[in-house]
């Protein structure tokens, strides 16, 4: 599908000088919660107000949204602050009310994003009108999903668009709740280039501590936007307790951020960064070249298998060369999660490479 269409007009019309923040509370709880922490972020660089009207709770029995009721606390906030507003919608039904209700954004959920029937309802019932819409990564590592449900507003007309980063579901647990996995949204950005990426560093994270360092990597990656869960009392909000801040700490952040620029054009810029990006040609092509030996080396080996009828994986084997592949890792400044990343492709290659062999 060819992309011809301008899909960041709605936020190059809010003409920010930094990142467009939306921020607000995972849950809208009571009407004096919504006017209380939209009355705080007024002070902040917050352009959009955010609060979950029914919320998708991964187990029955925990509070799930006040429902449509919230959507008038939105609409008094709006009129109250000035701020834009924004709500997750989970079906055509949930869409109908917001319209009626005048949320200017609408946010599509991982757990909705996964579902193209559902995609395809909500699409539906945005057709002909000019709603932004911004559409959550799914839950699970699949950038098909998440280009799928871009695409299928997109056929709708849907023309103001925007996707946000909100991490990946992973079953090892690490330190986030949901894994960042960087390289997913770089990848949808190559196929719709315009296409305003925002982070929601509340829902990586899990846990305050985190969402600075979260915030900064976006920047650094010329993110357009961050969205934030954000409280007056984080500990006793009603939902996602352990990620919120409060409007105080959001200023914070925003204050420590460094916002970089996208392109400096001047001569000795140029010059140093063209002079390091030769360099980074030349490591790049002796690596592949050096990848290239070892899995000839596999091949080697694979042939002296051959010869000798012995097995391909040799368990032991490998696990020696990952533990001191990540020791050597760790000596050269390189995660551990990297290192195992990187040999466990290396190994699969080689371990093909020897098949190869063995078939023949
Ligand atoms: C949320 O933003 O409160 C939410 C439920 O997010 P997600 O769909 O990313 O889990
Ligand atoms: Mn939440």
């Amino acid at each position: 599908m060819e992309n011809t269409k301008n899909l960041r007009s709605w936020l190059d019309t809010f003409g920010l000088d930094h990142p467009l923040v939306i921020a607000g509370p995972c849950s809208a709880e009571t009407e004096e919660q919504v006017l209380k922490i939209a009355h705080q972020l007024k002070d902040t660089d917050t352009t959009v107000l955010r609060a979950g009207i029914w919320k998708p709770r991964t187990r029955p029995g925990m509070f799930e949204g006040v429902g449509a009721p919230g959507l008038k606390w939105l609409q008094k906030a709006k009129e109250e602050t000035g701020l834009l507003t924004t709500t997750e919608v989970a079906n055509a039904n949930h869409v109908d009310l917001a319209l009626q209700h005048d949320v200017d954004i609408l946010w599509i959920g991982a757990r909705t994003t996964v579902s193209p029937f559902i995609v395809q309802e909500i699409a539906e019932a945005l057709k002909g009108t000019d709603k932004t819409v911004l559409v959550k990564n799914p839950v699970n590592q699949d950038l098909s999903l998440w280009l799928g449900a871009v695409e299928r507003l997109y056929t709708a007309n849907v023309n103001n668009l925007g996707v946000i980063h909100r991490g990946f579901s992973t079953y090892e647990k690490t330190k986030y709740r949901n894994n960042p996995e960087w390289q997913i949204p770089i990848d949808l950005q190559s196929r719709f280039p315009d296409l305003p990426l925002i982070l929601d560093p509340s829902h990586i994270a899990g846990r305050r501590d985190l969402i600075f360092d979260l915030c900064q990597t976006a920047l650094d990656l010329n993110y357009d936007g961050l969205m934030i869960e954000t409280h007056f009392d984080p500990d006793n909000a009603w939902s996602d307790a352990s990620q919120q801040i409060t409007p105080q700490t959001l200023n914070q952040i925003t204050a420590d951020l460094r916002i970089r620029k996208e392109e400096d054009t001047t001569v000795n810029y140029t010059n140093a960064l063209n002079t390091l990006r030769t360099q980074i040609d030349m490591i790049d092509t002796k690596l592949v070249e050096m990848i290239g030996n070892r899995m000839k080396t596999a091949e080697d080996i694979g042939l002296l298998k051959k010869k000798n009828n012995v097995a391909i994986l040799q368990n032991k084997r490998w696990t020696e060369i990952l533990g001191k592949m990540i020791l050597q890792g760790e000596d050269n400044n390189l995660s551990e999660e990297f290192m195992l990343h990187l040999y466990k492709a290396i190994h699969l290659e080689s371990i093909n490479h020897q098949k190869k062999i063995l078939g023949n």
